[in-house]
């Protein structure tokens, strides 16, 4: 009980604690999983309403320039760019990460013709891999991938390395780089960066002009509560945007589409990477999500972001859950906004969990993972979401046959 207490004087203290009012969120559920797909806004559910029903319903075509929907990859773009720490012009919203890292990812080879090595980190989340790894084989197995250690990137670097593709924070452990010291270090070496902001846009600041960053790709479901499948965005650096080529050269992504030049010309700037038409709908209720980032700085969520996952960490050893489950993050200053615990039973745990109304995930082969989503979440959500999974300890219920089948998603 006196956790509960502890918890709401937390509460009162938070500056934050008005935001949860802005999202529409289920009844006696605790959402520890928006490092995954972010809570819906209340505006977001309100512009999916108006987006289809007047917009489409009643503007029918008129609203390409009616509502502006042409005008929304770069609208929607720079209101993430501001989240990034981009000045204006830099970022568009378009596509998945995926196909924009094989854009960015083309284009930068391009920028670097004498180099054929792309280097990131085996830890890597798969997809950044596997699209590398694509755009190899396209290219005629004349490109390499490269591996180095995420402990130790600096050093392992060489002038062999046209691309440093990274992520920031590692999906499973939460580890987190230092952008500013790596670009550096990759500069030095004549080395481009690409940095995949998945589980940072967001979550905490993040400075792409101030760390001198080239290109960077990230999501808009997760930290940014864009909605499942929500577009993602690319960052080109002004810098760059004279020699950047990409070579999805969609119409979208030409200097005049309704020119219907039959050749292709390159729209000046980030705007190159759209490709084909814009997803309006989904777009749309993205751009009503952001608002609710407005009057809101990112250090003072990334401040409530410590204090919840320092809060857990009590919560789990005031109920002596600590040494059972093994904590395989880093220290704070080196970590997303999100806890890993290893335990060999961590798929069904998490499933008996959430049968207990506490949404979390599980990470191939054995982490429990826990994220932290300062918007809507409360520290008396982190108490009762621990006191749930005391309970699941204590009584076992995870060896029960029903939470111990894999379902399709995990
Ligand atoms: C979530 C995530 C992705 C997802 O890529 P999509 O193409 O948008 O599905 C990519 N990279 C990282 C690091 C992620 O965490």
């Amino acid at each position: 009980m006196q956790i509960k207490q502890h918890a709401l004087t937390l509460d009162k203290q938070d500056p934050l604690g008005d935001k949860k009012a802005l999202f529409v969120l289920p009844e006696n559920v605790i959402y520890l999983d928006g490092n995954s797909l972010g809570a819906m806004p209340l505006a977001a559910q309100q512009r999916a309403e108006s987006v289809v029903r007047e917009q489409w319903g009643n503007g029918l075509i008129t609203s390409w320039n009616q509502h502006n929907w042409i005008g929304l990859p770069q609208r929607v773009g720079d209101r993430i760019g501001a989240l990034v720490g981009a000045a204006q012009g830099q970022v568009v919203c378009c596509d998945s990460i995926s196909v924009n890292l094989f854009k960015v990812l083309s284009a930068a080879l391009k920028m670097r013709p004498e180099r054929q090595v792309i280097a990131t980190t085996k830890d890597n989340f798969p997809t950044d891999i596997y699209m590398a790894e694509g755009l190899i084989s396209l290219l005629g197995d004349s490109h390499e991938l490269t591996f180095i250690d995420e402990q130790n990137i600096a050093d392992a670097l060489h002038e062999d390395i046209a691309v440093l593709m990274l992520t920031q924070v590692n999906f499973r452990t939460g580890y987190r780089q230092n952008m500013e010291a790596i670009t550096r270090a990759a500069h030095d070496k004549g080395i481009l960066v690409v940095w995949d902001l998945a589980h940072s846009a967001g979550a905490f600041e993040v400075a792409l002009d101030a760390c001198q960053a080239d290109f960077a790709v990230g999501c808009t479901y997760k930290y940014l509560n864009g909605g499942p499948g929500a577009p993602a965005f690319i960052y080109v650096a002004s810098r760059h945007q004279q020699d950047y080529v990409q070579p999805l050269s969609g119409w979208m992504g030409h200097a005049s589409p309704f020119a219907f030049d039959p050749h292709y010309q390159p729209a000046d700037g980030v705007s190159q990477n759209l490709s084909g038409t814009p997803g309006v709908v989904g777009m749309s209720i993205l751009d009503a999500s952001l608002d609710v980032f407005e009057g809101t700085d990112l250090a003072e969520i990334r401040n409530k972001s410590v204090a919840l996952m320092d809060w857990f960490s009590q919560c789990l050893k005031t109920y002596e859950l600590d040494t059972e489950l093994e904590c395989c993050s880093p220290p704070v200053d080196v970590r997303g906004s999100q806890l890993a615990f290893r335990h060999p039973e961590a798929y069904a745990i998490c499933q008996a969990w959430i049968a207990e109304g506490v949404i979390a995930d599980f990470r191939a082969p054995d982490i429990l993972r826990i994220g932290f989503a300062p918007l809507y979440l409360s520290f008396g959500d982190i108490a009762e979401a621990v006191s749930r999974l005391h309970d699941v300890m204590q009584n076992k219920t995870y060896l029960q046959p029903t939470f111990q089948q894999k379902q399709t998603v995990t």
